[in-house]
């Protein structure tokens, strides 16, 4: 039997790899790929993944927030990086450490342009957001003769980028939608450039976007899901492989008589004897309460063990009854034979949510790195 000996998240840089060449393949080869490495590449690890798609070839890396970018710089990515929702109150750190703002409205634009002048930049590259629907960051259709006006007075900043983000891309009956937003992308951005003659980067597109809407590959792809091994559709799902592996360990086996309770507040009752295994791994790591009461379970030797009673901060325990397995042994929360897709759907939620969830005091373990 498999030993782990602690909680870890193993990521396998191979499956990243594999994943980066099938969706790069899915673009033509003169669109850029911009790999979106935002809140720890979704709860993997950034720098050692960033650091792989660089090698890989990936031209650009995008960022929620600017500190996640700063850490990049730090760690010594290279590339150009946008920072797809900055605040005022980094602009300066931006320009240390060139990151790539997204400007998305008049107040950002006004204020990075203020501190851009007063630290004598000139053409600093930013992104401009425009919204086309999906109502979140962006400029809408009526602040254009403002972005103009604003464009044509300054020497500071230059566009080196305009993009929007869809807001159904992974959902066919949004289709007409969907269509709409490109459409609207397409008039925003001519306008635009007509008016300020040069040609920035034009990018739409995230994971289930490249996949389904080909045409609106624009100069430019934003992935970050599917890095990860994911790709909102069974059909796509088959073509990736997920990095994410999440392993622990059987800490200790309990045999309960009938009518004997687990965990707090006494929410499992045994029916009948049960013999059941109490594993180091909690809501504090990220396996929420919504996983406990048996909606969810794990995989130990081969075998499905349902959560029993309430998920703790720091432990969980199963139902291991006619599994044949001891103290010590290896369990998978998900990966490898539970896909993370399906063990999020028993907890009522997404990929996205469980894996960026997975909290940073386990272990990330990279395996397959050459
Ligand atoms: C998070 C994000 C992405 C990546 O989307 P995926 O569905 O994970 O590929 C792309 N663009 C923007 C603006 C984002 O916020």
């Amino acid at each position: 039997m498999f030993k782990t000996g602690e909680t870890i998240l193993e990521i396998d840089l191979e499956a990243l790899a594999h994943n980066y060449h099938h969706l790069r393949s899915r673009a033509a080869a003169n669109v850029k790929f911009m790999a979106v490495v935002k809140a720890y590449a979704y709860g993997n690890e950034a720098s050692t993944l960033a650091k792989k798609l660089s090698s890989l070839g990936v031209d650009y890396f995008a960022v929620a927030y600017t500190d996640e970018g700063v850490a990049l710089r730090e760690k010594g990515i290279e590339e150009p990086i946008l920072v797809l929702h900055p605040q005022s109150a980094n602009f300066e750190r931006i320009i240390d450490h060139c990151l790539e703002p997204s400007i998305y409205s008049r107040f950002v634009l006004n204020e990075f342009v203020k501190t851009a002048t007063g630290k004598a930049q000139t053409d600093y590259p930013v992104h401009l957001k425009l919204n086309t629907g999906l109502n979140r960051l962006g400029f809408a259709e009526d602040d254009m003769e403002f972005l103009l006006d604003t464009l044509q007075q300054t020497n500071t900043i230059k566009l080196k980028g305009i993009f929007s983000h869809l807001a159904a891309s992974e959902d066919w009956r949004e289709r007409e939608f969907t269509l709409k937003q490109l459409d609207r992308f397409r008039k925003m951005t001519y306008h635009l450039v007509e008016t300020i003659k040069y040609k920035p980067l034009l990018h739409l597109c995230n994971t289930s976007g490249i996949i389904n809407y080909p045409e609106a590959h624009f100069d430019m792809v934003r992935s970050g899901i599917g890095l990860y091994g994911f790709g909102n559709d069974p059909e796509l799902d088959k073509q990736l492989k997920p990095i994410g592996t999440l392993k622990t360990l059987i800490s200790q086996i309990h045999h309960l008589d009938k009518g004997e309770t687990v965990g707090y507040n006494r929410a499992f009752k045994a029916k009948e004897k049960i013999k059941m295994a109490t594993l180091p791994l909690g809501h504090a790591d990220g396996i929420n309460r919504q996983y406990g009461n048996e909606k969810a379970g794990v995989w130990v030797n081969g075998n499905y063990a349902p959560i029993i009673g309430n998920v703790c901060m720091d432990m969980l325990m199963i139902n291991i009854t006619g599994i044949d397995c001891e103290e010590g042994d290896e369990v998978i929360i998900f990966g490898e034979p539970q896909h993370a897709t399906d063990f999020a759907k028993k907890g009522n939620t997404i990929s996205y949510e469980l894996i960026t969830g997975i909290s940073q005091r386990v272990k990330r373990k990279f395996i397959n790195e050459n």
